[in-house]
């Protein structure tokens, strides 16, 4: 079966069972991947966390073989797979109407944080959304693991600055994530369009689920 294309812009979402996989090719090499994952049977709300991931594998990114855990500190998704140079961010907010507006922004903006709930519609029956506020907008959007994107970061003793470049991803690059538990994995084609994140020219991405 073809690969899901994830254009510009819009969300994606896949229910995959412990020891399924997720692939996720940067098809033109210049789009950022906003990706969540929900415990789909958890009883409370359980996510993939990057302040626990950063503290567990105490690195700011992971690296192929790194295991992600979830907000009860459980492993939860495996980078089993990466042929980018291995750039991926844990440290920015996804993008929200509040950051757009802060940036100048008027009138409405797509971004990350709202395609995070439309992706969650499609699976109320397994994640309890009402425990992020619903489906509308309200600042609870779990820190999303930022595949592809290229933040650099200053050892903090020099300062700590942080600056954003585009994705040094190349055309076709992938990584595949592993599932450690049954879980739902929401993905955005990050639609910022004001900095400098995603790259030039075409965007968008595609997607496949492996047994
Ligand atoms: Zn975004």
């Amino acid at each position: 079966m073809a690969p899901n294309i994830l254009a510009f812009r819009e969300n994606g979402s896949t229910l995959l069972q412990r020891g399924q996989s997720l692939k996720i090719i940067n098809t033109h090499g210049t789009q950022v991947v906003d990706l969540w994952a929900f415990s789909s049977s958890a009883p409370s709300l359980s996510y993939l966390s990057m302040h626990h991931t950063r503290a567990s594998l105490m690195k700011l990114s992971p690296r192929k073989g790194d295991t992600m855990v979830n907000n009860m500190r459980a492993p939860m998704l495996t980078l089993v797979q990466d042929t980018t140079p291995g750039i991926h961010d844990t440290l920015f907010a996804a993008c929200d109407p509040r950051r757009y507006s802060l940036l100048g922004v008027e009138g409405y903006h797509a971004s990350c944080a709202e395609n995070l709930m439309k992706g969650l519609q499609r699976h109320t029956d397994v994640v309890n959304i009402g425990q992020l506020g619903g489906t509308e907008f309200n600042g609870t959007t779990p820190g999303p693991l930022n595949l592809f994107m290229n933040i650099e970061a200053e050892k903090v003793s020099d300062g700590g600055k942080m600056s954003a470049a585009p994705p040094t991803a190349g055309e076709g690059d992938y990584v595949v994530l592993k599932a450690e538990m049954d879980c739902v994995v929401v993905l955005s084609a990050c639609p910022m369009d004001i900095v400098p994140v995603n790259g030039e020219g075409e965007k968008g991405v595609e997607w496949e689920v492996l047994d």
